[in-house]
């Protein structure tokens, strides 16, 4: 049985950024119906060790059935050896037969479908007239996502902090914040892709009407967002039950008993298919807080298959 193999450059070539929204915005209404299977994600996280694994299964059935899997190592080491954190491979299987059909680099594939989503929330949830975003972190995520923003607004003033000052000059036409309030203060529409362990947002800094992803933390003990915000926020998640199994920023407000379990007001996919309601007004803060779906990974895996194969892109190999 013969399979594809696709590198990080084979995958940052066939998924351009608007296409990978589009493929998001179908995955997450296809969500929302109910046509996909989307398991929690299991975390092997060995005693002592610094590193996890991540597997993150997912199943559409259907005439064109598939299964997916993402492997994903997470090194925190990593970005001093200015490596990405996130190393390992997405697989599909065919529905039918179990067949592998295509690995590929996964770390191109999460930072690209992450940003893309964020781009689907804030096309949902932040004010049209939106002209000034704050980037927090100037990453690998950061990165993906000053494309992803650019991709839905018109962003006229793009302001970055890192907390390594110089790092956020690096990204190409953006003003390096000194600080985070100074990055937040006025700002319509705000991200948060650091590896913040305790809140480095304060409630106080945002402005009437903004709109925040925040993208950073993906497990229960950490946050990069004050309870403050979250309790005064329209809270707007991928899927609720990821919320409450894996969000630091939504469960240590639930902890302090700062917010009840009612105050999640809808999945991004539930507002897409029309079975719930985005923002309701100018002045109201919004806040998305991403912790990435393995259907994330199926869709923007078959997206690419799917052009590789037309394409001819990738070298097959004898598994
Ligand atoms: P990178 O290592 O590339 O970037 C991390 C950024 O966080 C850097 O700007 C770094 O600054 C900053 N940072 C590190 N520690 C702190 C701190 N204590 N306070 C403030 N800033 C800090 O990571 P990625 O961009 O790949 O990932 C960022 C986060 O996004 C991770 O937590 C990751 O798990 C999460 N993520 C979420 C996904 C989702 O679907 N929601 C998907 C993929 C990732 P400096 O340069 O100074 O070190």
């Amino acid at each position: 049985m013969s399979v594809r193999v696709l590198s990080e450059h084979d995958v940052r070539r066939l998924l351009p950024m608007d296409e990978c929204i589009a493929a998001m915005e179908g995955a997450l209404a296809s969500l929302a119906r109910a046509e996909l299977h989307n398991p929690l994600r299991f975390v092997v996280r060995p005693a002592g060790e610094p590193t996890l694994m991540g597997l993150m299964p997912a199943h559409r059935g259907g005439p064109d059935a598939v299964y997916s899997l993402k492997v994903v190592c997470i090194a925190p080491a990593n970005a001093a050896l200015g490596l990405d954190l996130h190393q390992g491979l997405v697989a599909l299987f065919d529905g039918a037969t179990g067949a592998t059909r295509v690995l590929m680099n996964a770390g191109a594939i999460t930072s690209i479908r992450t940003a893309a989503v964020s781009a689907v929330a804030t096309k949902l949830l932040a004010r049209p007239g939106s002209r000034t975003l704050a980037i927090l972190g100037a990453g690998v995520q950061a990165r993906a996502h000053l494309e992803a923003m650019r991709a839905v607004l018109p962003f006229e003033e793009v302001r970055v902090w890192s907390r390594t000052a110089g790092r956020a000059a690096e990204l190409e036409g953006v003003q390096e914040a000194r600080s985070v309030e100074e990055a937040l203060r006025g700002a319509d529409v705000v991200v948060t892709a650091t590896t913040a362990r305790e809140p480095i947002v304060s409630r106080e800094w945002l402005a009437e009407g903004a709109h925040v992803n925040a993208v950073g933390s993906s497990i229960p003990t950490t946050r990069e967002l004050d309870t403050r915000t979250i309790a005064d926020a329209a809270l707007f998640v991928d899927r609720r039950e990821s919320t409450l199994n894996e969000a630091g920023d939504y469960l240590f407000p639930i902890r302090e008993g700062a917010i009840g379990p009612d105050h999640i007001r809808a999945e991004i996919g539930e507002i897409l298919v029309g079975a719930a309601e985005g923002r309701r007004d100018d002045s109201e803060l919004t806040v998305f807080k991403s912790l990435g779906l393995a259907v994330e990974d199926l869709a923007a895996a078959e997206h690419v298959l799917r052009r590789a194969e037309a394409e001819n892109v990738g070298v097959e190999v004898e598994l």
